[in-house]
């Protein structure tokens, strides 16, 4: 099979725009706006201000925008829960962006978060965060990290195999202490962006199987220094439409009914996944929409078999920072690579890449682009955004028609970048990751500062002291 059968040149689902300068309404922040030149403006700072001030390759985070989704995705939730007598509460997921300042705003709206890692459980503390309600998830957490979960009093451990549950009641049982634990568990529901699979069997690493939770919460409930709170399931990721909640809800209801038998269960925490819109053909479902859906689809559960609602969780992360991140880029080369006998792409090389942005490398994730620091009359043009890495996978934009008139200089912006973009980013070729900025009140601030070269040479042990042994410039 030719690499044109299984890929079109052109997307099906791209389609030439009527004005290539335009701002797709779900995918740009709602501040998103082009001033009297053009320019765009996030919140009410420019484009080209920014690059003045701080530089490119630049991620942009609008405040306001993330702490109005994290009270609009809690509020979804209270109210669906609220119509079934439930309680609810929102986990923010941290790896989806984690810094301090996001803790904290999104902790002021009033979500409790997610970490997954000892480091992500350091941020969510060093930003003040309430230890109770964090929840700590992971497929090999270390001793040191369930240590240190258990020593700050972490309110939920979501254990993922008999290996970590046995070594968790044994910290726990020296400290002291009873930890409350969830077990995560497969539903065999496994949701693709658009669409959703169910097996019997999921075939991998994350969760118990479904059939197993008997037995690995018998187990919890014979240890004094465990208390079992409930299930946990979280199907995937950038997930549209209710269906594959539901199918997954009525999967672990049917469990969590059956685990009722031999004693409390006041939790159900379904996960994250809610997707978002990347380009202007992704329709995400309203978030009240897909909450109402889902609780819906929980209570019904409950109904048939005659159990009460339980008090539900969620872990939403890309929905509440995805929209509200724009990266800033500015072009350096622009080529034109004629690709069929009547096909051009237009490769525009941009000054980030895949350190910055690795979705695209990693599975192909689609994003949308327009030119930050002009509008443009020139007819629109097949282009690729790429990076400056040594990979022909490094692109940041697989396809998008952009003016004709690109050219070196011009800023270029990638919207709804706010989600897993910062948190998978990297030192591919020695490039010293962008710092982030956020904008609140007119006024943009550092909330994550950049790397220096000097913050690469600092780690090489091969170099005693790395200021010295950098290559002088010419009018050092
Ligand atoms: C990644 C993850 C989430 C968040 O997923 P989003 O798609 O960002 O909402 C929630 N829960 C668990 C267990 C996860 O692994």
């Amino acid at each position: 099979m030719s690499a044109s059968a299984s890929r079109p040149l052109v997307p099906e689902w791209l389609t030439v725009p009527d004005d290539a300068d335009a701002l797709a309404p779900l995918v740009w922040p709602e501040s998103a706006t082009r001033d009297d030149d053009g320019v765009l403006t996030i919140a009410g700072v420019s484009a080209a201000q920014l690059r003045a001030e701080f530089g490119t390759p630049l991620y942009v985070l609008d405040e306001q925008a993330v702490r109005a989704r994290a009270r609009e995705v809690r509020e979804a939730f209270a109210q669906a829960a609220a119509a079934h007598g439930a309680q609810v509460r929102v986990y923010y997921a941290g790896k989806a962006f984690l810094s301090t300042e996001v803790v904290r705003w999104v902790t002021a709206e009033g979500l409790a978060v997610d970490v997954a890692t000892g480091g992500e459980l350091a941020i969510a503390l060093a930003a003040g965060a309430d230890p109770a309600r964090l929840g700590l998830h992971g497929n090999n957490k270390s001793v040191a990290e369930l240590e240190a979960a258990v020593q700050h009093g972490v309110g939920s451990v979501v254990l993922d195999s008999v290996i970590e549950l046995e070594r968790l009641a044994v910290i726990a049982e020296r400290r002291g202490v009873v930890q409350p634990v969830l077990v995560r568990v497969n539903s065999g529901v496994h949701a693709e962006t658009h669409d959703f699979l169910a097996t019997a069997h999921e075939d991998q690493k994350f969760g118990f199987p479904l059939s197993s939770a008997p037995e690995i919460v018998a187990r919890i409930r014979e240890l004094p220094s465990l208390r079992f709170v409930g299930l946990h399931c979280h199907i995937g990721s950038q997930i549209f439409g209710t269906a594959g909640f539901a199918e997954s809800a009525a999967r672990v209801v049917d469990m969590h009914a059956q685990l009722r038998e031999g004693g409390d269960v006041p939790v159900l925490n379904l996960g994250g996944g809610f997707g978002i819109a990347y380009t202007s053909v992704d329709d995400p479902t309203p978030i009240a929409e897909l909450a109402a859906g889902i609780v819906e689809a929980v209570a019904a559960e409950c109904a048939v078999r005659g159990i009460p609602v339980p008090n539900l969780a969620f872990e939403p992360g890309r929905t509440i920072v995805g929209r509200a991140g724009v990266t800033l880029y500015e072009v350096g080369t622009v080529k034109p690579v004629p690709v069929s006998d009547d096909l051009t792409r237009l490769y525009v090389s941009v000054d980030g890449g895949m350190s910055d942005n690795a979705r695209p490398a990693l599975y192909g994730a689609q994003y949308s682009a327009r030119i930050a620091s002009r509008t443009s009359d020139a007819a629109p043009a097949l282009a690729r955004v790429v990076g400056r890495h040594c990979e022909s996978g490094d692109i940041v934009v697989d396809a998008e028609y952009l003016p004709g008139d690109i050219t070196p200089g011009d800023l270029l912006a990638v919207p709804a970048t706010g989600a897993y973009c910062h948190s998978l980013s990297n030192n591919y070729n020695a490039v010293p990751r962008p710092p982030v900025v956020a904008i609140d009140g007119g006024r943009a601030r550092v909330i994550v500062r950049g790397e220096t070269i000097d913050d690469l040479l600092a780690r090489d042990a091969g170099i005693a002291h790395p200021s010295q042994a950098r290559v002088k410039e010419p009018n050092d």
